[in-house]
């Protein structure tokens, strides 16, 4: 049995997968205009932690995580820029390459942090068919309106708008005021598709169709925008009125649309950061209500944030690190994830390269006491009743700071063979992730000779002699991946 929090209602609960053994779930991806940092590791480590335990649970998933390479304003309010084709002028490349670089690199970050990729990766400007065809049931349900630079979402229409972070709209209109938008009707009603602005030169718009029923529409209103902006026309069609745009989508509805191609009308967990909760969530549902006339997500699982000197790490407060920091500091990415799982993922973390220097020693002195156990001795009930303990702590909703320290009162434990000692890390690394049965390979002699004339080699500059060194290592069967202090060796 697994409890989990649940943002909505915020209480614990039971999952209960809709179908049988098989659990469905949607994380919201990064948006790839920058590296990615810290903070958005730990909410994908948390993502992959989950998954860790519902199949150790004997679950399957499948899972489903957008790229976000579109429609993502600098401002949750809907004004602003498009976070991709700001980026992409500042470095002078198209928005396609920033989105196919930060998209690797993001990956990459990924793979050294052990995390598993997503059954399925769907970028937004990939699906516009299906965000378009979502927003017009919107249309047709009664839920939007047209305002001079966009098609928006009418939150009043929806009594429990907001539920999510259990907010009362009446208060959230008064907090709202700075960034109110005085075209629109609520101030919590936000973009569903926006206009290119008339002078605006973007790399990334499509021409979309949304059809409106006459009394949808303010026609009067709507021709003089039409008027002003050539990017929005407006015709005459069968049973009222066609718009035709050039534009792109806000950016909540991705998630909406693609959740629902890849896991259905309802599914079971869908995963983000705390940030998430009060307005791309609240959003996803309301136009899950809106287009489908049901809630699509039974379980909300949020993480909290990664912050430095108390503040929410962030790109736009310029206190982030990036993997690449990590690896300059000679720092073994799988240190941070052992950091990462020494706190609840409900729990703040406020980073210092101190703490992940302390997280790197238990973690190195861990693989240690790993590497020195002995293959042999007997394996008895003692077992079981630690693979139970460890099951409780991590079905009470995640709680890895407790198994973690079950893990080491295990080790310490001198009731226990080494055998069985071997048997239970092993096994509770299947949930931690932190790849302890590397901890047992010996890397042959040979192979590190070959490293260390490698090493020597580049430190001469002689590109080409370790690039054939490099490609030996390989054929015997060992990656080796530079770090900014020298270089890892892994059974390829
Ligand atoms: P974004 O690219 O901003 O949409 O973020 C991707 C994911 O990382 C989202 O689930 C965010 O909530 C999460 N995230 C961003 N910043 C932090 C942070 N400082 N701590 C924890 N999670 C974060
Ligand atoms: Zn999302």
């Amino acid at each position: 049995m697994i409890i989990l929090f649940n943002t909505l209602g915020r209480q614990k609960q039971k999952l209960k997968p809709l179908k049988d053994r098989l659990v469905r779930m949607y994380s919201c991806g990064p948006t790839v205009y920058d590296y990615a940092h810290l903070g958005h590791f730990r909410a994908y480590v948390f993502v992959d932690t989950l998954k860790r335990v519902l199949k150790y649970n004997k679950y399957k998933v499948k899972h489903v995580m957008n790229i976000t390479d579109v429609g993502h304003l600098t401002s949750d309010a809907d004004t602003g820029e498009d976070k991709m084709e700001k980026s992409a002028r500042r470095e002078g490349k198209t928005v396609w390459e920033i989105a196919e670089f930060y998209t690797k690199d993001f990956f990459d970050a990924m793979e050294k942090l052990n995390v598993e990729k997503a059954d399925i990766v769907c970028k937004a400007t990939e699906h516009i068919k299906e965000m378009a065809e979502m927003v017009q049931k919107i249309i047709d349900n009664g839920y939007a309106y047209v305002i001079s630079d966009g098609i928006y979402f009418d939150t009043s229409k929806l009594k429990d708008y907001g539920k999510l972070a259990g907010f009362n709209p009446e208060e959230l209109k008064a907090g709202a005021r700075v960034e109110f938008n005085e075209e629109k009707k609520n101030p919590t009603d936000f973009a569903l598709w926006k206009f290119t602005a008339k002078d605006q030169k973007r790399q990334m718009e499509w021409e979309n169709e949304f059809f409106f029923k006459p009394e949808q529409i303010d026609l009067g209103k709507v021709t003089a925008y039409a008027r002003e902006n050539p990017n929005i026309r407006v015709e005459k069609a069968k049973r009222g009125f066609k718009l035709v745009v050039k534009g792109f989508p806000g950016w909540h509805i991705e998630c909406s649309a693609m959740s629902i191609k890849y896991l259905g009308k309802v599914f079971d967990i869908h995963t983000g950061g705390v940030d998430h909760i009060p307005v791309h969530h609240t959003n996803e549902i309301a136009q899950s209500q809106a287009a489908l006339k049901k809630e699509s997500v039974k379980f909300w699982l949020h993480n909290e944030f990664v912050l430095v000197n108390n503040q929410k790490m962030s790109k736009s407060l310029q206190n982030f690190y990036t993997m690449h920091d990590i690896l300059a500091r000679g720092f073994d990415p799988l240190s941070l994830r052992y950091l990462f799982l020494t706190a609840h993922y409900r729990s703040k973390i406020n980073f210092t390269w101190e703490s992940l220097a302390a997280a790197e020693n238990a973690y190195k002195s861990l693989k240690e006491k790993i590497a020195s156990l002995k293959n042999k001795g007997k394996v008895g009930k003692k077992v079981k009743e630690y693979k139970k303990k460890f099951l409780e702590y991590i079905n009470d909703d995640l709680n890895t700071p407790q198994a973690l320290s079950l893990l080491w009162q295990m080790l310490k434990d001198d009731e226990l063979s080494d055998k069985e000692k071997l048997v239970l890390a092993l096994d509770f690394d299947r949930v931690f992730g932190l790849r302890l049965k590397d901890a047992r390979k010996k890397i042959p002699k040979e192979i590190i000779k070959l490293a260390e004339e490698r090493l020597k080699a580049r430190k001469e500059k002689d590109w080409k002699r370790a690039d054939e060194l490099r490609e030996e290592i390989r054929r015997r069967g060992y990656k080796i991946e530079d770090t900014e202090d020298g270089y890892r060796i892994f059974k390829a």
